[in-house]
């Protein structure tokens, strides 16, 4: 078997309780998955029990001698590729899926792009994924704590998430310098209908969120390049409850859509 390769943030899971931690947080019900970066198939041979069928995406070419035999299963379908290269949606829509499950336990390194890739597909309606402990920490986050951030807004806007359960490091191999979280993603979708545009809305957040020191008026201001007394009134006008001293990490959801909505159209 090949040593397991850094560059591609190889960290094998070698814990049979935690995969069946993830096993059991799916309902798989005939679902399609979609798993990214296989591995040596650690969660793959698991996933091609339950599912209708599982495409994984695997960057490293090298892994075909441990991922080939589990493809005799006639349910698994592995795909050479970086999944960052992928349009997922195109490609759930050429092979005649409507509806997908993303299983991932991701390299540390692209989180951030695989998150977003989750959050701007319509198609994959729940993801589980391995996640550094330290951004779960962020998703899993509430207004008013300093690990609040753009992140926690961006895909709590469209998803529901959940802890399944936190993993020491001790469960890879090799065993990596941090720990990590699984967390679970259902895409409810439930403010998407209160949000004139979503492009406009996902600006706001980014700029409010921008210095994370100052506050949210300060960032705006500097943002949009606009007059700090003349944002100020259109902040108060938007919402009797704005606060020229408040930061960014201290506004819900439900505030950060009213101020974008009312920012674009005041
Ligand atoms: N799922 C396996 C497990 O749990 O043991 C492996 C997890 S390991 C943390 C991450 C896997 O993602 C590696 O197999 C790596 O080669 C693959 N990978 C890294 N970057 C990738 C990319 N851009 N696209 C697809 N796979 C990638």
């Amino acid at each position: 078997m090949n040593k397991p390769k850094k560059r591609y943030g190889q960290n094998f899971l070698k814990s049979d309780a935690i995969i069946d931690k993830i096993i059991n947080s799916i309902d798989f019900k005939n679902k399609i998955v979609i798993e990214i970066g296989p591995g040596r198939g650690a969660l793959t041979k698991r996933l091609i029990k339950h599912a209708k069928h599982v495409y994984a995406f695997e960057i490293d070419e090298s892994l075909k001698g441990c991922l080939n035999t589990l493809e005799n299963s006639g349910n698994l379908i592995v795909i050479y590729k970086d999944i960052l290269s992928i349009n997922l949606d195109e490609f759930l829509k050429e092979n005649n899926i409507d509806e997908a499950l993303l299983i991932a336990n991701i390299p540390y390194y692209i989180t951030g792009p695989i998150l977003f890739l989750i959050n701007d597909s319509v198609l994959v309606k729940e993801s589980v994924i391995m996640i550094q402990k330290e951004v779960g920490d962020r998703l899993l986050s509430e207004p008013g704590n300093k690990t609040y951030g753009s992140l926690t807004v961006l895909l709590g806007v469209k998803n529901d998430i959940h802890r399944v359960t936190n993993v020491k490091n001790t469960a890879f191999y090799p065993v990596p310098k941090v720990d990590s979280v699984v967390v679970k993603l259902v895409k409810t979708n439930r403010y998407l209908d209160l949000i004139q545009s979503e492009s406009q809305f996902t600006e706001f957040v980014k700029a409010a969120f921008m210095q994370k020191r100052k506050t949210m008026l300060n960032n705006i201001t500097n943002y949009y390049q606009i007059d700090k007394q003349i944002a100020e009134d259109k902040l108060s006008r938007i919402d009797k409850e704005f606060n020229s001293l408040e930061r960014a990490e201290n506004l819900s959801i439900e505030r950060f859509i009213r101020y974008s909505n009312g920012w674009y159209n005041d």
